[in-house]
């Protein structure tokens, strides 16, 4: 009989923009027996991780949990429980994740109305203001850390605007929840989702998701269900807190891996989380620009810590470096979406993969591949 060779995957290091390389103490929760989805242990661990959510978060949130699936299933989940066909979406968009989620709230049948910046910018309160009063949105999205271009966007304020417009503010946090403060309550944040495999160092396959008093007024004012059964908030609200009613079979490996990703991440303390985040990406910019490479986004109070665009110099191959890089030193990093395809490379530096370890490396193996040290 013949048979496929046994598994053997090369080893990578993750410096892309996700995912980012799994924390040891994650691989080894993850490979722990699988539990039913009804299992009084499992359900524990629900509760523990919803309870480590909030935290992270930063908000007193009820319903917080985490969808199966990546964080397009979180962002189709919270955008399918905030709008109704018709319903009015405000989209700040200034990259490929603003895009996506005006193109989603289409699908769903709301208005959107998009504002624009150049790939890079970030907005203003006073944009969103001027743009949230003329199309007077039962919900304003905006992306907190905008993976596509590595621009920071500025949080305060915008639940202001959101209050005194009657909207909700919704916000996608699949690069920051993490890696930097999202800090939600605080922020009158009504609405968020993001990802398990950016900077909470475990696999993709869990959206963390939650929705504040606000929103949940609106959720329950739906004159029809969600869109999605599989993703419909409070169908899942109902398992994860509730009746504790069979929605789905839960995967419980990746509920163990990101409710350790999770520990990791308190046992550090969210404050030393952000600054090691911010301590790398600090050195991998000066390591870049030392090369001579210029990064993206010109303001460092505007750059994502975690995830870092750098212009392609001319005369190289982008794709052809990328290859270089992934067969020569077994590093990934990532391309240019949109606009910025063949332009930039997107370096992450996520959860555990933000080390100086990695810094260093990174910078060597791109110095002799470029010719540049
Ligand atoms: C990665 C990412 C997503 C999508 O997440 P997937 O896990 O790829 O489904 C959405 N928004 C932002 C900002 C991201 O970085």
């Amino acid at each position: 009989m013949t048979t496929t060779p046994e598994l053997d995957p090369p080893t990578r290091l993750l410096l892309g923009p996700g995912p980012s390389p799994v924390h040891p103490r994650v691989t080894r929760a993850l490979s722990a027996p699988a539990l039913g989805h009804l299992d009084p242990a499992l359900l524990a661990m629900l509760d523990e991780t919803r309870g480590l959510l909030r935290a992270v978060f930063g908000t007193a949130n009820e319903l917080t949990l985490a969808v199966s699936g990546t964080g397009m299933a979180g962002m189709e989940s919270v955008l399918g429980a905030a709008l109704e066909p018709g319903d009015r979406i405000l989209v700040c968009s200034a990259g490929f994740f603003g895009d996506r989620l005006a193109e989603l709230a289409a699908r769903l049948g709301a208005e959107v109305t998009k504002v624009e910046k150049e790939w890079g910018d970030v907005f203003e309160p006073e944009d969103v203001e001027a743009a949230a009063e003329a199309s007077r949105p039962k919900v304003i999205a905006i992306v907190h850390a905008e993976t596509s271009t590595g621009a920071l966007q500025p949080l305060e304020g915008l639940g202001d605007v959101a209050r005194r417009r009657d909207s909700l503010l919704l916000v996608d946090c699949v690069t920051s929840l993490g890696g930097s403060a999202v800090d939600l309550d605080a922020r009158g944040i009504d609405l968020a989702y993001a990802g398990s495999q950016k900077c909470l160092g475990a696999p993709p396959g869990l959206a963390p998701v939650t929705a504040g008093p606000r929103a949940r007024a609106a959720i329950a004012a739906r004159r029809r269900p969600s869109p999605s059964w599989y993703a419909d908030l409070e169908l899942l609200e109902q398992y994860w807190g509730g009746a504790r009613a069979y929605h789905h079979t839960i995967s419980s490996p990746l509920v163990y891996a990101l409710r350790e990703g999770l520990r990791l991440a308190l046992e550090e303390g969210l404050e030393a989380r952000y600054a090691r985040h911010r301590a790398n990406a600090e050195a991998l910019w000066q390591g870049l620009e030392a090369m001579g490479l210029q990064l993206h986004v010109a303001d460092p109070a505007r750059r994502v810590p975690s995830l870092t665009t750098v212009r392609v110099p001319d005369g190289v191959d982008e794709a052809a470096l990328r290859v270089r890089l992934r067969d020569g030193y077994g590093i990934e990093i990532g391309a240019g979406l949109g606009p910025l395809k063949g332009r930039v490379w997107r370096i992450g530096l996520m959860g555990h993969g933000s080390s100086t370890s990695n810094v260093v490396l990174l910078r060597a193996a791109l110095g002799e591949v470029l010719g540049r040290q």
